[in-house]
């Protein structure tokens, strides 16, 4: 299968291109789809396999048809929830190349740094929103972080979440974003806690696994 038969806009197109990726790897050739019908998804699939680009291409896809051009004031379109800083950062990298022709920003948001510049980014306005989850919950308790805008929702590394204990905030997190959400869960392994998870919060799923 090649990129160009995903019905992706050019512009995402153009970017993929660039990174010299010319077939979709199978987590993304099962996912896309499915994400872009504007499905529910369970993927099981490690790192490596090209995960982030299954969930983050479909997505940019989305909120550039929504937002297009235009010139309206940005609002938090896209969450996606991950547990560590560093992958927080290497999400945001891959959103920035495959959104680089279109006019959709994002940030990232995780603990152990001063919030200040955090507040200021989302004070001004952003669309898609990569986050550690106590630093989310913690803003969002403050008032900085506003969902009722929000189209998808991505729990990203979820067995990784439990084992670092952040299932409990997860749940928070979730139950904070509208019901009419789209819901997409990537996960390494599929662990009884993590098949609850998506039992409580995706609404028939499609599975997907490499
Ligand atoms: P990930 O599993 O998301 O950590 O991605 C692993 C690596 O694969 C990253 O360096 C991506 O840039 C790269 N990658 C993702 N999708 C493709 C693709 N379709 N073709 C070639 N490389 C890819």
């Amino acid at each position: 299968m090649l990129f160009e038969e995903l019905s992706l806009s050019k512009s995402i197109q153009k970017a993929v291109y660039e990174e010299g990726y010319t077939q979709p790897t199978p987590i993304q050739e099962q996912a896309i789809p499915y994400i872009l019908e504007g499905k529910d998804v369970i993927g099981c699939a490690q790192t490596g396999t090209g995960k982030t680009a299954a969930f983050a291409i479909p997505i940019i896809h989305q909120l550039h048809r929504i937002v297009g051009s235009s010139k309206k004031s940005k609002q938090i379109r896209a969450l996606i929830v991950t547990p560590t800083r560093e992958l927080a950062i290497q999400i945001g990298q891959n959103f920035d190349t495959y959104a680089k022709y279109t006019n959709l920003t994002q940030t990232t948001i995780f603990g152990g740094v001063s919030q200040i510049p955090q507040v200021d980014v989302l004070k001004k306005g952003i669309d898609v929103v990569i986050s550690t989850p106590g630093r989310l919950l913690d803003l969002h308790k403050q008032g900085f972080i506003n969902f009722d805008y929000l189209h998808t929702l991505v729990l990203d590394e979820a067995d990784q979440m439990l084992d670092m204990g952040f299932i409990n905030d997860v749940k928070k997190i979730v139950k904070l974003t509208p019901n009419n959400r789209q819901t997409l869960l990537f996960s390494a392994t599929m662990p009884m806690a993590i098949r609850e998870l998506a039992e409580l919060f995706l609404k028939n799923p499609a599975r997907v696994e490499v």
